[in-house]
Formats: structure tokens, sequence, C-alpha cells
């Protein structure tokens, strides 16, 4: 029993991981709908629309705009934010490119904070030391679900006048001191690509927390190319640049049937992460995924952290022997921290051009936020679903706790 399955011994993992359909016969018949009304443009039909009044109820918001993707999203906030040439937005250096592309089509630029190292959130004391007067807007991204430490996050930014803008791609219904992220800065962004805990195949949203009219309509024009579309009152007026970021009424419609099951599917997710950060607390050498006490995190992923020094492997080996128990590990998140991309080593957003880093003295080397790459360096993840059952998440415990035994150091001298 004690020896490790990828020594030969008996895995952990002796059933499949439970697993589900996320798509039935809700979304077939709201398709049909779609089809049926003889347009899939979201402004002469109903489904774009149905699917926003629900989401805008789910969240208690009074406006929201659709868009075609997260990335899509991030970047109408950004715009409507006014970021522009030359303006630098602090972000985090763990996350998908989709939070960086918008800040680039604005010609303006990345600057990375270091993270909380067991949250991976952006640490407000690194923001604010990041803050320069060219500064307009930070973009937080609740990564894996987990709501970053937003009260200080919003002091900095009224402290500075500026705008705050949540990627929360990774975190439906995560709650910070009880209220819903994606509700506390100026807006918040949502991605219904096929990987979330909803798809729609593609598509986004961007909720408008100022409840301002004209903010709203701006937005809305902003993802469609400038049309301002308000019941039957439509104007072309090209007043600014503004990209086509519509989401189609096929979207719309797969979305009003995923937003029904989302409730269920962040309940379990939770449970689910939680049950894990539990079962592992106590173990010597390893960091649990931290959530902030009065935060619900709603794990896109589960992530823990090994102390490499209480182990006689490396983080690759404790991770492949997961593996061999027959949990899904995978060694840390993405490859590297966002800012050791060719993209920024090279200064080269636009092809054949250095623009518009060449506007700005800020530098992108190794070492810029060594939390983060250590964070990269020494975590594990592992999948969540909504569709794990209790024994999924026993038999992850259990063979963390396996792992962990087997290749510890200093077992008997512990405390
Ligand atoms: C998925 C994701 C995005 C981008 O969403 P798309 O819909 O793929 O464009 C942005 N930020 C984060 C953190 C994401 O996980």
């Amino acid at each position: 029993m004690n020896e490790l399955a990828i020594n030969g011994g008996n895995k952990i993992k002796t059933t499949p991981f439970g697993t589900g359909r996320r798509f039935g016969f809700e979304e077939g018949k709201e398709l049909l709908e779609a089809l049926e009304q003889n347009t899939l443009f979201y402004h002469a039909g109903n489904k774009v629309k149905t699917f926003l009044n629900n989401f805008n109820e789910l969240y208690g918001v009074k406006y929201s705009v659709a868009a075609s993707s997260g990335t899509a999203a991030i970047h109408v906030a950004l715009g409507v934010s006014g970021v522009t040439v030359g303006d630098e937005v602090i972000t985090s250096p763990i996350t998908d490119q989709g939070t960086l592309i918008g800040i680039l089509y604005q010609n303006a630029i990345p600057v990375f904070a270091d993270l909380d190292p067991n949250s991976y959130n952006l640490s407000p004391e690194s923001v604010e030391e990041k803050i320069t007067d060219r500064t307009k807007a930070i973009v937080v991204v609740h990564l894996a679900g987990n709501p970053v430490d937003m009260d200080p996050i919003m002091e900095i930014a009224t402290k500075y006048r500026l705008k705050v803008i949540e990627d929360c791609a990774q975190s439906y219904m995560a709650k910070y001191e009880g209220k819903l992220v994606g509700t506390i800065g100026d807006y918040g962004c949502f991605s219904t690509n096929d990987f979330k805990h909803i798809s729609t195949g593609d598509g986004g949203m961007v909720t408008i927390n100022s409840n301002d009219e004209d903010d709203f309509k701006t937005a809305h024009a902003f993802a469609d190319k400038n049309y301002q579309r308000f019941g039957t009152n439509v104007q072309r007026e090209l007043n600014y640049l503004a990209p086509n970021y519509r989401m189609t009424e096929l979207q719309g419609a797969v979305g009003i049937a995923q937003l029904k099951k989302l409730p269920f599917i962040c309940e379990k997710r939770t449970k689910h992460g939680d049950e894990i950060s539990m079962g592992i607390k106590d173990l010597k050498g390893i960091y649990s995924h931290k959530v902030n006490k009065n935060d619900t995190c709603t794990y896109w992923f589960y992530m823990f952290r090994i102390d490499e020094e209480s182990f006689s492997c490396s983080r690759n080996e404790f991770a492949e022997a997961l593996r061999a128990e027959g949990i899904p590990a995978s060694a840390g998140y993405i490859p590297q921290v966002v800012y050791l991309n060719g993209l920024f080593q090279n200064k080269q957003a636009y092809i054949n051009s250095h623009f518009p880093f060449e506007l700005s003295s800020t530098v992108y080397k190794k070492g810029l936020c060594p939390e983060a790459e250590k964070i990269l360096l020494t975590s594990i993840r592992i999948p969540v679903s909504e569709f794990y059952t209790d024994d999924d998440i026993r038999d992850i415990v259990n063979a963390i706790h396996k792992v962990t035994s087997y290749y510890q150091i200093n077992k008997v001298k512990a405390n």
C-alpha cells in the first residue's frame, strides 16, 4: 500500500473520475428557438438580450455588454476606461494572454506587479510600488476562481485615480467579503470560452459597475464598430475607433441554458476545492491553495505548492508520482511568467515594430516578480470538475498524503 505506484506499488485511484455532459436538451431547445427567429443578429433577436438580462439579475448589476470573447470583453473595458497610447496598466504576470492583448491593442504598456505566494493573486503592496504618473488602470485577475484582495486595491485606485478592471474569466460566482467579483471594480470581464465554468463556444461579458447610462452606451458601441443600437434608435456615427466584438444569437441561446447551471457548477467546485484544502492543510512542506477567510473560491483549478527543501524529490517528480497514482496533476500553470515570453523580451507587440514599448522605460527581465516566478516553479495543479464525486476528492487527498509521506525528509524530526 505504501509503495508508490511510480515504483510499482498499487495506485490510489482505481475508479474513473466522475464526468458528465455540459450541454443537453436545454441548450438544444434554446438554439432551435434562436434559429426560428430567422435572424442570428443580437440586435434583431432576443437570445443575447435575454442572456444579458439573466446575467444582470444573477449578478445584481444594472448594465452589462456582450462580447465575442473574454479577451474582447477586457479590451472593451480598457477602451471605455480611456486607456490609450503610452499609458501604463498594472496587471498580473500569471494569467492568460487574453488579459494583455487589449492593453497592447490600445497601445498601452503592461506593467507587472508581484503576487501573494499562496493565493497567486496580485499583492496590493506590489501594485502600489509599480504606480507611476503614467499609470491609468489596474487589471486584477482573480486567478483560478480565487478573489483578489479587493479593498486595498480599490483604496489604491481611489488614491491615484485609476480605473479597476476585474478579469473574472476564471472566477464565476466567486465572492470577496460576500460580494461577487466582477461587481467591485469599474468593470468586470467574463469569458464563456469552452474551457471556463460555462461555455458558449466562445464569448464574453462586461459589467458596467458605474451604473452610468452613458458609460454603458459607450461600452456597448465599443463592442459593435461604434454602432449605437438601442431599441429602434440606431446610429452609426464614428466618434472613435471600435472593433467588432459582437456576440451572436447562437452564443446567447447556449448562454441562457448554461447560466441556469452556473450556481450548481460553482457550488460543487467550491465544495471540492475547499475539501482538498482541508485534507492537505496539515501536511508538512505542502502549502494549500490560499483563500481569504471571508471569501468564496469557485476553483477553476486547484493549485498547491511544495517546499522543495522538505522533500527528497523535485516538484516535477512529485507531480509525476501523483500522475502514477492516477491523479491528473501537472507541474505549475503556464510554462513561465508572461513577461518572459518573446513578445516582452523582444518588445515586439506588432510584427516589425517596437511600438508602443519604445514609449516606455519598463523592463521585463527575469527576477522582475520573484514570487510569481517561484510560484510557477513550485506549484502543482490539479483539475477540478463539478462532476467529481466525493470518492474522487478523497482519492486526490489520499494520493497527496501518500506521495508526501514517501518523499518527506526528516519525518522523525518533525516539530
Ligand atoms: C480565458 C481567459 C481569458 C480570455 O478569454 P477568451 O474568451 O479565451 O478570450 C482572459 N483572462 C483569463 C484569466 C482567462 O483565463
